[in-house]
């Protein structure tokens, strides 16, 4: 690794452990040139699905967008940022393992909504009103009737 100080590539490590609860390697090293010591982060490299829209347009995955979708749905709700951050990555742990290489706005919605409806129901209901985008009042009391039942 080169050194930041001087450049050189010859370093040593001089201590290497876990951090970020197990999802880095964080690393010392000592320039061999002029001593200085530094740290490096090692991490896993992720790659995600590209996401197909409703109108066949493709896009980057983007955690934080669907972190904020659920994050909206969930406002003032007995449901917390760590709650939030799991149904995330249960989310994007599906959509890896079913479709690795492209998947749908679809399937990632459907997903959310199943998450939510363990999570919290208003929740749930917030969700599927934005994401299904009912088209009146009457299709979304079918929704809620529907819930009311389970
Ligand atoms: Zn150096």
């Amino acid at each position: 690794m080169k050194c930041p100080r001087c450049g050189s590539m010859d370093d040593r490590v001089i201590d290497s452990r876990t951090a970020k609860e197990g999802e880095a390697t964080r690393r010392r090293r000592e320039c061999a040139e002029c001593g200085n010591r530094f740290t490096t982060y090692e991490y896993v490299e992720r790659s995600f699905p590209v996401v197909v829209k409703n109108d066949g347009r493709r896009e980057p995955f983007d955690r934080n967008k669907l972190e904020r979708g659920i994050g909206r749905a969930c406002e003032k709700r007995p449901v917390s940022a760590q709650d939030i951050r799991d149904a995330v990555d249960r989310v994007i742990q599906r959509m890896t393992d079913e479709f690795p290489d492209e998947v749908t706005v679809t399937f990632i919605g459907e997903t959310v909504m199943q998450l939510l409806h363990e999570l919290d129901q208003v929740a749930y209901v917030r969700f599927a009103s934005v994401y299904r985008q009912f088209k009146d009042v009457s299709q979304f009391k079918e929704e809620l009737d529907r819930l009311l039942k389970n």
